[in-house]
C-alpha cells in the first residue's frame, strides 16, 4: 500500500480525501495542526478507516517539525498538499497571514521532497486563479487574470513555485488542481464541512440557516448579466473532488503524465445560480429559507465554471453528484455534526 502524506488531511476537503484514498487500496497520513479543523475530526476519519488514523499535529512552516515526518515516513511516495488558508475575505483584512502560510508551508513540503527523495506532488488550487474571465467555460489553458484577493493571489504564486521547481527538477511530478466551488460531505455524514472559522461558503450558510444558527442569509447581488440574476458557480460534490486526488495520485504513480507539471480543472462542468442552489435545497430538504436579496459582495465574479474534458480524458474523473446530493449530504452533515463540538 503506497503511503501518501496529506498536508491539511483533517480538514474539510482533506479528511474525505484521506478516506477516498483508503478505499481506493492507499495508506493516506495526515499533517494537519488543527488550525481551521477540529480535533475530533479524527475521530470521524478514524470511525471511516476502521482503524486509528494517524496525524501528525504539525505546523507546515515549521521544517524541523516538518522534516520529522519525513525522517519518520521515509516510504512516503506523494504529498497531496491542502494545508492553506482559505477564506477571501479574512484574506484581504490579513493579508500577510496567508502570504506567510500559504507559501511558507509550500516550500517547506517542496524542501522535504527534496531532501527526502519523494518525487510526487499533488497541490491544491483553485479556480480563483482565473479571475473575473470573460470566456466561459474555463479551460487549463484560460490565462491567469488579475487576483481578486491575496488568497487569489496565494494559489497564483503557489503554482509558479511548484512550475519552477519542477523545471529544476526533471524527474520531480506534480499536479495542480483546480478547485471550482466544493460543497456537501461524506454520505455516512460522519465527516463534513466543519470550520473553527467563521465559514463565507455560500452551502454551509444555507444549511447554517436552516437549522438555526443563524436567522437569516443574503444573496448578494441580483442584477448580475446571469439567467436570474445571481452569480453563477461549478458546485461540485467533496466525495466526488476527493476521488480526484486519488486519481491524480494514481495518474502520477503509474506515469501517466505527459509533462512533469500537469494542471486540471475540477468541477461539474456546469453553472449553478445562487438561487438555483437555494432552491434545490429547499426542494431536496423540504425546509424553506429565511434569506432576502441584496446587494453584490466584494470581490465576487459573476460566473465561472469549468471546462472539464482534460480531467475527464487524462485523469478519468467522472463526478457522479449533482446539486441535489450536494445540498442533501450538506444538511444531514449539518443534523449530525453536534458530536464535533460535545465534551468528551
Ligand atoms: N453567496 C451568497 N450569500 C452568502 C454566501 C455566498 O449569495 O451568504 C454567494 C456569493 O456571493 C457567490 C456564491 O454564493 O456568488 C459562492 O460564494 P462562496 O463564498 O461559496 O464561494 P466563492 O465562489 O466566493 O469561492
Amino acid at each position: 500500500m503506497s503511503k501518501i502524506l496529506v498536508a491539511g488531511g483533517c480538514g474539510y476537503i482533506g479528511s474525505h480525501t484521506v478516506i477516498d484514498l483508503n478505499d481506493n487500496g492507499f495508506n493516506p497520513i495526515s499533517a494537519d495542526d488543527f488550525s481551521n479543523s477540529h480535533e475530533r475530526m479524527v475521530d470521524g476519519i478514524s470511525t471511516l478507516l476502521e482503524r486509528p488514523h494517524v496525524n501528525y499535529r504539525v505546523d507546515l512552516c515549521d521544517m524541523d517539525a516538518t522534516e520529522r515526518i519525513f525522517e519518520e515516513n521515509p516510504d512516503i511516495e506523494a504529498v497531496i498538499h491542502f494545508a492553506a488558508h482559505i477564506y477571501v475575505p479574512e484574506s484581504v483584512d490579513r493579508p500577510t497571514k496567508y502570504y506567510r502560510n500559504n507559501l511558507n508551508n509550500l516550500l517547506n513540503v517542496l524542501d522535504c521532497c527534496e531532501k527526502y527523495g519523494v518525487k510526487n506532488l499533488i497541490f491544491s488550487s483553485s479556480c480563483a486563479v482565473y479571475g473575473n474571465t470573460k470566456v466561459l467555460p474555463v479551460t487549463e489553458q484560460t490565462p491567469f487574470g488579475e487576483a481578486e484577493c491575496p488568497y487569489a493571489r496565494t494559489k497564483q504564486m503557489g503554482e509558479q513555485i511548484i512550475r519552477d521547481y519542477c523545471t529544476a527538477h526533471p524527474e520531480f511530478n506534480a499536479v495542480l488542481l483546480r478547485y471550482f466551488n466544493p460543497a456537501g460531505s461524506h454520505e455516512s455524514s460522519k465527516i463534513g464541512e466543519a470550520p473553527i472559522l467563521e465559514n463565507t461558503h455560500l452551502v454551509p450558510i444555507i444549511t447554517e440557516v436552516a437549522i438555526g444558527h443563524r436567522k437569516s442569509m443574503t444573496v448578494f447581488g441580483t442584477d448580475y448579466d446571469t439567467r436570474d440574476g445571481s452569480c453563477v458557480r461549478d458546485f461540485i460534490h467533496v466525495m466526488d473532488l476527493a476521488h480526484a486526488h486519488t486519481k491524480a495520485v494514481e495518474f502520477l504513480l503509474h506515469k501517466k503524465n505527459d509533462s512533469n507539471c500537469e494542471v486540471f480543472n475540477l468541477g461539474m462542468g456546469n453553472g449553478v445560480t445562487v438561487l438555483e442552489a437555494i432552491n434545490a435545497f429547499e426542494n431536496v430538504t423540504g425546509q424553506s429559507l429565511n434569506y432576502s436579496l441584496g446587494e453584490r459582495r466584494a470581490g465576487d465574479v459573476a460566473a465561472i465554471y469549468a471546462d472539464t474534458r482534460n480531467s475527464r480524458e487524462k485523469l478519468g474523473w467522472v463526478p457522479k453528484r449533482d446539486i441535489n446530493d450536494i445540498v442533501k449530504s450538506a444538511w444531514d452533515w449539518e443534523n449530525n455534526k453536534t458530536w464535533l463540538y460535545e465534551e468528551v
